[in-house]
């Protein structure tokens, strides 16, 4: 599995569907083999990047 955002493969598992990027500090969960990413603000909340992201690129395949 690699960062959609940043291309990386430092990735952390945080839950059973969630994954967090150490090098750009977004958040990843897989719902349904979608990727749903969110970027951490500075105060914790966090704000939706799928926008960025074509549908493509959010299909998640196979294991990470
Ligand atoms: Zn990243």
């Amino acid at each position: 599995m690699r960062c959609p955002n940043c291309n990386g493969k430092d990735i952390g598992k945080i839950g059973s569907q969630q994954y967090y990027c150490w090098n750009c500090f977004i958040e990843m969960s897989v719902i349904n083999n979608k990727l749903t990413i969110h970027q951490v603000e500075a105060d914790g909340s966090l704000s939706s990047l799928n926008d960025l992201f074509s549908e493509d690129e959010r299909t998640f395949y196979g294991n990470p």
